[in-house]
This record gives structure tokens, C-alpha cells and sequence, in this order.
């Protein structure tokens, strides 16, 4: 599973300048000339107090390479590099001021999605995923095609060997630098189910999505919408040490994925910016 998700994140690597080719109309969707200029994001890596686990200095030079790609196009540059859609959590003092924005931008059809999905009882919580790995691995099958690209897992796919044990996850050494992951689950006789997941990364104030994945069966049912919501509310209700000075919220490139897919960013009010991702430098 983890080769097949690697070859499929090398895979989409491959596409980037065949998908910058949707770059021109994206932009228009924001008012934005092809060459115009994107605002400049600069990205804070290192955190507020002194931290100190081994981890966050791996968790930082990984998002310094990582965010090269998206920084202000120079040069040869210009063509085939992804544009960050992000979000400024500055703007929504609370969730439900983020959901109101989302709810106006889609006419309540977001907000509706996602009270179906509350509604056929589907629920959220954080999840490890190493204790999901069956269950992650039947979403992975589930579909070949999504709105982010061909997915190698569900082309190639192996049962896994072991069943999910279902252990909740244990916070994170740094509330500055971390990994977490949330899941989505349908209630069966059995016990819950999980039918779709969502990772985030944060490092310094910024905290980026990946790992996005809805079971097939689900998509209809406003699973997906129901855990980006429940998500971003914990992100902006702000009352975990893990989301305490964050400020932008990164979903992707704008040049990633399908006509849907950008409208889903453009309804969640995400919006294209260039990233500086640097150490501050006093402490070079
Ligand atoms: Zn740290």
C-alpha cells in the first residue's frame, strides 16, 4: 500500500506541466489574468517557544524541500509548477464564521452535503491511521479514478493481511510539528466502519491536507464534505494545543485534479497564492 501511494504521488509529480495547462482558466475563475501577480505567502517553520523533539526538525526541511515548488515563478520556472490554494484562517475569528462564508460561496449546498451525511449517521474523529490499515486499504480500492488522478492502489490491489485494531491516537510530541489524521466512520453491527480519511501536516503556521480519500460507496452520501467540515472546524475552533497559531491552510495545487475538484477548493474559500517557505534568519 505504501509503494502503491508513493508511485501514485510520482505519478501526479509526472502530470504537473500537462495540468498547468489548466492554469489560464483557473485563474479567470478568480479574477486573475494568466500572468498576474499572486500574492507572496511567507511561511513561519520554526515555532513560538523552543522545541526541541528530533522530529521537528525532520517535519521542517521536509516542508522547506516540499514547498520549493511553490514559490513565486522566476525564469525557466515559469511553466509546470503548482500554485498553492490556501486558506488565511486570519479571516474567520471562529468556525462557524468560516462555515457561514463556505455556505454563502455554495448557496447552503455544502452545509446540506455534509447534514445528509450527519443525518445517515455517519460521524468524525481524529484516527490513527496504522489502525485502520484494512479498512484504508478497501477505500483505496474502491474507485480508479478520482477527482485528483488515477489512484495505483485500486488498480493493484492486495487485501491487507491484518484487520483494523482500532487504537485511538496519542497526541503528537510537538503542537508546532505534526502529522495527525481524521477519519470518517458508518455505524454497522460489527461497530464502526471507516469509510473515509483526511491527513494534515502542520509545520510552524502552516498545516497542509493530504491523504484525502472517500470509499467509492460513500462520495454521494456527503462523507467527504462532512469530515473537511468537521476537520476545519477543529482547526479553527483553536482550542487544541495543536492548532494554537496556525495561520493558513493549504489544500493542494490549483493546477491538481478535475473541474470538481477546483470548484470544491473555490467553494471551501481557498485561494491561489505563492509560498516562501524559510528559517528565520537569525537562526541560520
Ligand atoms: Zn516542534
Amino acid at each position: 500500500m505504501a509503494l502503491a501511494s508513493f508511485l501514485t504521488s510520482r505519478l501526479h509529480h509526472l502530470l504537473d506541466p500537462w495540468q498547468s495547462a489548466t492554469r489560464k482558466s483557473r485563474l479567470r475563475d478568480y479574477a486573475l489574468q494568466p500572468g498576474a501577480f499572486l500574492p507572496v505567502v511567507h511561511i513561519h517553520p520554526e515555532a513560538l517557544h523552543c522545541c526541541e523533539h528530533s522530529l521537528c526538525e525532520l517535519l521542517i526541511d521536509d516542508a522547506i524541500r516540499f514547498h520549493r515548488r511553490n514559490a513565486p515563478r522566476t525564469g525557466f520556472r515559469r511553466r509546470g509548477v503548482p500554485t498553492a490554494m490556501l486558506l488565511d484562517m486570519e479571516r474567520y475569528p471562529t468556525a462557524d464564521s468560516y462555515l457561514r462564508a463556505v455556505s454563502k460561496r455554495s448557496h447552503g449546498n455544502v452545509p446540506r452535503a455534509a447534514k445528509k451525511a450527519a443525518r445517515l449517521g455517519i460521524t468524525c474523529a481524529p484516527i490513527r491511521p496504522e489502525s485502520y490499515v484494512a479498512s484504508i486499504s478497501a477505500i483505496g480500492a474502491s474507485k480508479r479514478f478520482r477527482s485528483g488522478g488515477p489512484v495505483l492502489s485500486a488498480w493493484f490491489h492486495a487485501k491487507a493481511a491484518t484487520a483494523d485494531t482500532g487504537e485511538a491516537p496519542a497526541p503528537p510530541p510537538c503542537p508546532t510539528h505534526w502529522t495527525m489524521a481524521w477519519g470518517a466512520f458508518v455505524q454497522e453491527e460489527s461497530g464502526p466502519r471507516l469509510i473515509a480519511h483526511l491527513s494534515l501536516r502542520r509545520v510552524g503556521d502552516l498545516c497542509r491536507t493530504h491523504d484525502i480519500m472517500c470509499h467509492g460507496d460513500y462520495l454521494r452520501a456527503g462523507a467527504m464534505k462532512l469530515l473537511f467540515i468537521e476537520t476545519t472546524r477543529w482547526l479553527l475552533d483553536r482550542q487544541a494545543p495543536e492548532t494554537q497559531g496556525l495561520r493558513w491552510l493549504m489544500y493542494g495545487a490549483m493546477e491538481h485534479g478535475s473541474a470538481g475538484l477546483h470548484e470544491w477548493k473555490r467553494l471551501m474559500c481557498f485561494e491561489p497564492a505563492n509560498l516562501v517557505v524559510e528559517r528565520p534568519v537569525a537562526a541560520l
